[in-house]
């Protein structure tokens, strides 16, 4: 069975065309620019070059014509035809609290991606625009929808409620729904397998640590607690977003920057974090370059980060009443030793021990890189939430 993976943005489209008889990429690419000057292309087989095409994409539906077109492209397609592709499956952010799992696209699942607009303004809508676009392109072709907010669903009331009137939440939906729940559920299970054990049976904390952070724990394989709250700007300092803060300094910046309500909230998600804090940028690779010469701020916003993943870890390990293993993924956490090292150095008491030698590996493989006999297991998994989406679309039609 072949699967189209979409991940559609409100200027962008990203796709994997996906084998699920040996879980292999045929093609990948992206749009970028759609519904703007110069918008391009970038398509490409697995083993063939790269096409690169600049041309009009004034919607998602030209975008996605224009994909099928190079998925079907006789010399330098991944398919003969769109027979061939048995299902699309589409990343969607916010399902709100209806939805629990990944499901088949129908009218009353697109209303519901539609009522979450007002939670998710920047990515529910253009993720409808690109279900609707398959539709218009690949008519009858079945679409699943995989929710990053669905994997979090199973926290208990107590760690999903805000100390906000009890009203806020009936009234306004205002509660801690937790973000990047397709990586979470993906690494977490990668783990368990790794372990040997039944996801049943284990308490795993993961980290994905990337431009956007967070923190999961996953009990017997549910998700019980996350760091990202209403929104993805809760939880652990970021790249670009600041995570925690006491929400008194909201107003207090307000009133001194007399900044209206976007200009602050645009401000905590794109000014703040790492970059605000080390002055120098987003990106964890410069941060830790400035660090190593010598620049006291970058040096700040490491120890910070770091303080932050182990506080959570620690919170965690007490909600679950242990931990069995911890697991480091997406950019940061899969490929630097460093900030692996500096956020487990303090975490003995949990039975973690991190092999040095171990933790020095930088590939693409899953690692244990604990040391021999370590009670709480430290792991190394990349995260694939296209496949975890391609794999939920294949249960899903094959059911
Ligand atoms: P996104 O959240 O945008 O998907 P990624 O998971 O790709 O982000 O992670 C991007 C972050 O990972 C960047 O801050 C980048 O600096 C960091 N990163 C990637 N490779 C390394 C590395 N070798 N050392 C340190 N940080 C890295």
């Amino acid at each position: 069975m072949k699967i189209l993976v979409l991940n559609c943005g409100s200027s962008s489209l990203k796709f994997k065309l996906l084998n699920m008889e040996d879980s292999t990429v045929l093609a990948k690419g992206l749009a970028e620019r759609i519904g703007m000057a110069g918008s391009v292309l970038t398509y490409q087989s697995t083993g063939l070059d790269k096409q690169i095409q600049e041309t009009d994409m004034p919607d998602h539906i030209t975008a996605v014509k224009l994909l099928i077109e190079n998925i079907c492209d006789p010399q330098f397609g991944a398919v003969k035809s769109l027979d061939e592709i048995d299902a699309i499956g589409h990343r969607v952010v916010h399902g709100g609290e209806k939805i629990t799992t990944s499901v088949l696209i129908d009218d009353t699942i697109k209303q519901v991606i539609r009522d979450c607009f007002e939670l998710s303004p920047l990515h529910n809508p253009p993720n409808l625009a690109g279900i609707e676009a398959c539709e218009q392109n690949m008519p009858g072709k079945p679409q699943v929808a995989v929710f990053d907010t669905s994997f979090h669903q199973s926290m208990p009331r107590e760690a999903f409620l805000y100390g906000l009137p009890y009203e806020y939440y009936e009234k306004y939906k205002v509660r801690r729904y937790g973000f990047h729940g397709t990586s979470h559920r993906y690494i977490s299970r990668r783990a368990a397998q790794l372990l040997g054990k039944n996801i049943d049976r284990v308490k795993i904390i993961t980290c994905h640590l990337g431009n956007g952070s967070s923190i999961a724990a996953i009990k017997l394989g549910k998700s019980i607690e996350t760091s990202m709250g209403f929104t993805p700007l809760e939880g652990l300092m970021m790249g670009t977003r600041s995570g925690d803060i006491d929400p008194a300094i909201v107003s207090y910046i307000m009133e001194k920057e007399n900044w209206t309500s976007q200009e602050v909230n645009e401000f905590l998600n794109k000014k703040c974090g790492v970059l605000g804090l080390s002055g120098v940028s987003s990106d964890f690779r410069d941060v830790q370059e400035a660090a190593e010469n010598g620049n006291f701020r970058a040096q700040l916003a490491l120890d910070v980060f770091a303080h932050d993943v182990k506080k959570y870890i620690g919170a965690y390990a007490s909600l679950m009443d242990g931990v069995d293993a911890i697991v480091f993924s997406a950019g940061l956490g899969e490929n630097s030793p460093s900030t692996r090292w500096n956020i487990c150095d303090t975490l003995g008491y949990l039975g973690v021990a991190v092999d040095p030698e171990k933790n020095l590996y930088t590939g693409s493989a899953e690692t244990d890189i604990s040391r021999w006999g370590a009670k709480c297991r430290v792991l190394v998994i990349p995260t694939d939430e296209e496949l975890m989406i391609a794999m939920d679309t294949l249960d899903i039609v094959s059911a």
